[in-house]
């Protein structure tokens, strides 16, 4: 993907938006964080019983609503079906 415009590294933004526990995008809300601010998917937070799958540790029932506002204007490539890292699992 070329768009021509280094101002914005779009990898870097779609790994901070890509969940650590399942490797989906986490780009549905409720984004949940834990005590250190990690964002996992509203699936994970609940498949990992209240441990963050980054630090492992304590997850919040406090929504990041940031990273969900921001989520919302990016388009995941891995939706659209370039999947450059969504092989492996
Ligand atoms: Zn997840
Ligand atoms: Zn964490």
């Amino acid at each position: 993907m070329d768009i021509g415009d280094n101002r914005v590294n779009i990898d870097a933004l779609l790994r901070l938006f890509t969940c650590p526990g399942c490797g989906n995008p986490a780009n549905k809300p409720p984004l949940f964080q834990c005590v250190k601010g990690h964002v996992a998917c509203s699936r994970c937070s609940v498949n990992c019983r209240g441990s963050c799958p980054t630090c492992r540790q304590r997850m919040t029932t406090e929504r990041n609503y940031w990273m969900e506002e921001a989520s919302t204007f990016i388009t995941f490539p891995l939706q659209t079906g370039t999947d450059r890292n969504g092989m492996k699992h």
